[in-house]
């Protein structure tokens, strides 16, 4: 419906846009995204018609967007300002009816009914019917935004422009307006052409992507490939990380504002208090975290915890008449330094449980993580076998599994890629519950 053609536009001799060219169908959202100075905006402005191509060509419905008269190009494309630049003496519902404007033969001519209806209808999908009678300037930034909206869908457009829509906007106000925009695209087939620059909110909407960087495109793809970490990190030049979002099948796009210290330096700061029937694992800094609890996130405390089982935060451990036992061995995997803390707990109640805990001075993927989990579980039992003591370890019971990394230091996107660190993990872990097991005395108990 839309069509850009290898377009160039220059501001005297200087080429910001270059060589842009993509096609947008009804329905879609369309999102532009890339670095200040990219070009985003004199793109738009080209697309609206206000600025002249040094090259190429625009169209809708195969003709040139400069040959439609300007109130035909009205009636299929509208623009949604940034902030406004209205006068503050008219209502609401008076600024809307504006948007009716290219429908109109005469200055003077009075609303049709059809018009009414229309403006009806824009109130509505913009949910500012009411406030419709109040002036413009007693609204907050998200409710004159939005009637700034309902009067671009006054014109009825095919097409709508957005240039950085939720600039001026809070959380909620930002959502609520691409929520009203993409119910449109997909009950009403309107096509919104929008630049933004949180990538987060991108990634949320926008069926496709347009990556631009210095005029030029760098990727034009659905979203979800656009989204590329390695892509995103050399045209932003910042540390940004990709994570898929927790409860919707979208990328989620996170930034590191900050260097952090690291270099085996975190592992060290790792210390046990053990004492009878209490156990914890401290630090000074921060390790996130994944559990076979399922629980995940940050913490400066690891124990065994009641709490675990619950999924809530890990603590301190500190049952009466509880016997743990701990041991702790430094390995490494690769050139990381690891730290492997292994806790046997006995109560005259229960069965023994074997917790097995695992510091990583690395930077881990999710899927590292989830990788790291199978590991150390693979394990865990292939050292029961080995030892071949089992005798008052019951399997089945609520044991922690708690893989923790200090997210500094070396990468580690993929634990299988490397055969090495598979064995060196396994083996840390064999080595641990060899020690623990060794101390007979307990397993007598
Ligand atoms: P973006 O919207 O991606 O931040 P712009 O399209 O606003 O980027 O700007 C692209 C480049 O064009 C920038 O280097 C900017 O300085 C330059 N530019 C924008 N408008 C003008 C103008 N009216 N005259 C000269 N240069 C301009
Ligand atoms: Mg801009």
């Amino acid at each position: 419906m839309l069509k850009v053609e290898h377009v160039s536009i220059q501001y005297h001799e200087r080429k910001v846009v270059n060589d842009i060219s993509f096609e947008v169908p009804k329905g879609e959202f369309f999102g532009i995204v890339g670095p200040n100075g990219s070009g985003k905006s004199t793109l738009m402005n080209a697309i609206n018609g206000s600025l002249k191509l040094a090259q190429g060509s625009i169209t809708l419905h195969g003709k040139n967007i400069s040959s439609y008269p300007s109130k035909e190009l009205a009636k299929r494309m509208a623009v949604l300002p940034q902030m406004s630049e209205l006068s503050f003496h008219y209502d609401v519902r008076e600024i809307v009816s504006l948007g009716r404007y290219p429908y109109q033969k005469g200055w003077l001519q009075q609303l049709t009914k059809k018009d009414e209806e229309v403006i009806e209808q824009a109130l509505i999908d913009t949910n500012i019917q009411s406030f419709q009678h109040k002036l413009l300037h007693t609204l907050s930034g998200g409710e004159r935004q939005r009637v700034l909206l309902a009067r671009a869908l006054a014109q009825q457009p095919e097409v709508l422009l957005l240039d950085e829509p939720t600039n001026h906007l809070d959380l909620s106000h930002q959502m609520s307006l691409l929520n009203a925009l993409k119910n449109l695209t997909e009950e009403t087939g309107l096509t919104v052409i929008a630049v933004l620059h949180d990538l987060n909110l991108a990634s949320l909407y926008c069926d496709r992507l347009l990556l631009m960087d210095d005029g030029r495109e760098v990727d034009l793809a659905d979203t979800n490939l656009v989204m590329n970490e390695v892509q995103l990190k050399k045209v932003y030049n910042a540390s940004i990380q990709r994570y898929e979002h927790p409860s919707i099948a979208k990328p989620l796009i996170t930034l590191e504002p900050f260097e952090k210290e690291g270099g085996n330096k975190l592992i060290n700061s790792l210390y046990i208090s053990e004492k009878e029937g209490y156990f914890e694992i401290e630090s000074e800094h921060m390790w996130k975290f994944y559990s076979n609890f399922s629980n995940s996130g940050w913490s400066q405390s690891f124990g065994l915890n009641e709490a675990n089982a619950k999924g809530e935060q890990l603590g301190v451990f500190s049952i009466e008449g509880t016997i743990v036992k701990s041991i702790q061995l430094k390995a490494s995997i690769g050139t990381t330094e690891i730290l492997v803390v292994g806790s046997l707990e006995q109560s005259k109640q229960q069965n023994s449980k074997l917790h097995l805990f695992v510091f990583i001075e690395g930077v881990l993927s999710e899927r590292a993580f989830s990788q790291a989990l199978i590991l150390v579980t693979e394990a865990k039992t292939s050292a029961f076998l080995s030892v071949g003591n089992q005798k008052s370890l019951v399997q089945g019971n609520p044991e922690s599994l708690v893989i923790a990394a200090s997210q500094t230091g070396e990468t580690m996107n993929d634990f299988y890629q490397k055969k090495m660190v598979h064995l060196e993990l396994a083996e840390a872990i064999t080595q641990t519950m060899n020690s623990l097991f060794a101390k007979e005395e307990f397993l007598e108990c």
